[in-house]
């Protein structure tokens, strides 16, 4: 049976596993990254995990088909053009120094078109052919398939969906510009608005200190500050999914992410009917939403499937 490597890059560690065509990982391991390392070393790093780990699985390099990597963005194809931690590693090219050192293809993408691809071949995407992942977590991301493929766009950054723009005179974000989804709608938006009105609220003057889910339970509890916050949050991403549903008419999107997965089921159907309201009634009426079923795993899952799917 074909075997193939996954390996999801992250800010802090690097996942790497040899796993199957079915999605099952049959070995892993983690590597923590270190800002000192040089592109060789991370290179020279990961492809030894790879063979540890193909050890591990009981097969031999020789027989893995392919390898496929999620790696934060942004890209200019498989090299990476710039990172906010990791400076040493700009201009990386993922695929020349992998493919140089396993002898073996190797397929690229940034991590939320990776982790979409995860969702569509082994999660809550399964049997659909246009279909988009979203994540919310720390930021927004989105991974896009349409007619049965994945789309990464002319040099493999598609999908940056949290950084849509709502609002010209909204907050500042990293990449420099104002009222950004991800800067309304991200864990890290809400918490920010639990922060700045945690005096006015009942439930969060009484925490030491504001987190996302501070805001969710107080949202839950009833709080009114909390409520306004998590609504307003709600709808701004309704509004950027409905965007999603007019452009590219998908049968399913969705959503994971630490907030996408675990937040409450009333913060979920209220972006879900928003969703429905802003967009075009013809699109509205087919698309469905359903959470991500991969977890965790999302990131090197979805790195598997860019392996199986070459
Ligand atoms: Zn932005």
């Amino acid at each position: 049976m074909a075997v193939y490597a996954a390996i999801d890059v992250g800010g802090t560690k690097i996942a790497v596993g040899i796993g199957h065509e079915d999605g099952t990982l049959q070995a892993t391991t983690v590597i923590a990254t270190d800002p000192g390392w040089s592109q060789d070393d991370v290179l020279d790093r990961i492809a030894a995990s790879v063979d540890q780990v193909a050890e591990t699985a009981g097969v031999s390099r020789a027989h893995i088909e392919r390898v496929g990597l999620g790696t934060p963005g942004p890209l200019d194809g498989a090299t990476l053009l710039e990172t906010s931690n990791l400076h040493a590693w700009n201009g990386l090219n993922w695929q020349a120094g992998l493919t140089q050192r396993l002898r073996v293809p190797v397929s690229v993408e940034n991590d939320a078109t990776a982790a979409g691809v995860g969702e569509w071949l082994y999660g809550a995407g399964q049997g659909t052919r246009d279909m988009v992942y979203v994540t919310v977590s720390t930021g927004i991301g989105a991974g896009i398939i349409t007619a049965g493929q994945r789309y990464s766009g002319s040099r493999g950054n598609a999908g940056e969906f949290g950084h849509i723009v709502m609002d010209l005179d909204g907050q500042m974000c990293s990449a420099g510009h104002r009222g950004c989804l991800e800067s309304m709608a991200s864990g890290t938006a809400i918490r920010r608005l639990g922060r700045e009105k945690q005096s006015e609220s009942a439930y969060l003057s009484m925490r030491p200190s504001v987190e996302t889910k501070d805001v969710f339970d107080g949202y839950e509890l009833g709080d009114p500050i909390c409520r306004t916050i998590i609504e307003g949050a709600a709808d701004r991403l309704a509004l950027g999914l409905s965007y999603l549903v007019d452009l590219f008419n998908p049968e399913r999107i969705v959503v994971g992410g630490g907030v996408g997965t675990h937040a409450p089921a009333a913060y979920r159907e209220r972006f879900t009917q928003g969703m429905r309201r802003w967009s075009l009634p013809a699109l509205a009426q087919i698309v469905t939403v359903a959470p991500a079923q991969l977890g965790e795993d999302s990131g090197l899952i979805g790195a598997l499937a860019l392996a199986v799917t070459g």
